[in-house]
């Protein structure tokens, strides 16, 4: 189903319509017991239907992340996930004027961006993006098509977005779902993961690692905890207690690698998962964030706060359950607190 024939007879397009409708609704009944499903296989069938629909070489769905400011496709065909800033390119241009956009002569529209091309060698001759929205008209993402088979070899705007509609009315509710599976996965005043995506990350990720056949990988991690915390709150007031929390999210995401899972774990506690990491490098670590924390100064309102942060670390046993290994790490920062706070245990 991935090519696309055209000048179809009506016959012939419903069946196709109805080969991908069958194979969408086997997806979604699928159970293979993985509940964080990441929709990938939805939004490639999504984009066989919405090709077949107008007959176009090439297709993608967008995802418009509101929390990264990003736009990102991983439906192009023949290219990696694609992430470009929000508002920008053909996509952008589409989603801030909430319109349809369609041209014929993509080269010599300001708003097209050829880099994909230059970097493919593919050549873009026409372009339809129409915007997608939520159930509450809230727009959340497009789909684009490229370079349009048959006939005049341009799209049409009014009569493309016609039959591209029954494409963009299910993708917008398998991008609304996504969009809630996120939503529920990360905290929205640190903007980190939460609990939740702890326990998916670990789930598809961080266990595969710890029973991964071909290495041994050494997983480390460290569980962390303001000091003294409810005095921020006391003195200055729960706003100010949040900016802080802001704060350490902030210089832990500027200071961790990329690889390293952060989370807020509740409260005032937060997790680092680390890849590939001996529990003596997973200290020094946790002893450099400590000390960044111990050095920063939270500016909120005129008020200049300072607070330190107390650590325990330990190395994921793969023979434990996560969370006697998170009890472990636990243990740690309690015996920290214990012995006078702003340091880290191993
Ligand atoms: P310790 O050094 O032993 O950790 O003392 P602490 O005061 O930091 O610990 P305690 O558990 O007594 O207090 C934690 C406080 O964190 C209490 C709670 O009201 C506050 N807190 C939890 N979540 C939030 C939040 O989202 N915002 C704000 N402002 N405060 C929060
Ligand atoms: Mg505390
Ligand atoms: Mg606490």
């Amino acid at each position: 189903m991935n090519t696309v024939s055209t000048n179809l007879s009506s016959d012939e397009l419903l069946e196709q319509i109805f080969g991908i409708t069958q194979s969408l609704y086997s997806e979604m009944c699928k159970d293979d017991g993985n509940a964080s499903n990441d929709h990938a296989e939805i939004f490639r069938l999504l984009t066989d239907l919405g090709k077949t629909l107008v007959s176009s070489d090439r297709a993608s769905f967008w995802k418009w992340d509101k929390r990264s400011h990003e736009l990102w496709t991983t439906a192009a065909v023949g290219t990696g996930r694609i992430t470009i800033p929000e508002g920008t390119g053909l996509v952008g241009k589409a989603l801030a004027e909430k319109t349809a956009i369609v041209t014929n002569d993509p080269y010599n529209h300001p708003d097209f961006n050829s880099d994909v091309d230059r970097k493919t060698g593919y050549i873009t001759k026409s372009i339809l993006v129409m915007p997608i929205s939520n159930c509450s008209g809230e727009f959340i993402g497009a789909y684009q098509a490229i370079n349009k088979l048959g006939g005049d070899e341009k799209f049409h705007l009014e009569e493309d977005c016609r039959r591209l509609s029954l494409a963009a009315f299910i993708c917008g509710i398998t991008l609304e779902s996504d969009t809630f599976l996120d939503d529920s996965q990360h905290d929205k005043l640190t903007e980190l993961k939460n609990r939740m995506g702890f326990y998916n990350d670990y789930n598809n990720t961080y266990s595969k690692l710890l029973s991964d056949p071909e290495i041994t990988h050494d997983l480390s991690l460290f569980i962390c905890d303001i000091d003294f915390f409810k005095k921020v709150n006391d003195t200055y007031g729960h706003n100010a207690g949040d900016a802080v929390l802001k704060h350490v999210a902030d210089n832990f995401r500027r200071n961790v690698r990329i690889c390293d899972g952060l989370y807020r774990w509740g409260g005032e506690e937060f997790i680092v998962v680390l890849p590939d990491t001996t529990l003596e490098n997973a200290a020094e670590s946790a002893e450099r964030l400590r000390s960044i924390i111990e050095a920063s100064v939270c500016h909120f309102e005129d008020l200049d706060i300072k607070v330190t942060m107390s650590f325990g670390c330990t190395q994921i046993d793969p023979a434990l359950s996560i969370e006697d290994n998170i009890k472990n790490a636990d243990v740690k920062l309690y015996t920290a607190k214990e012995s006078g706070r702003n340091r880290v245990i191993v």
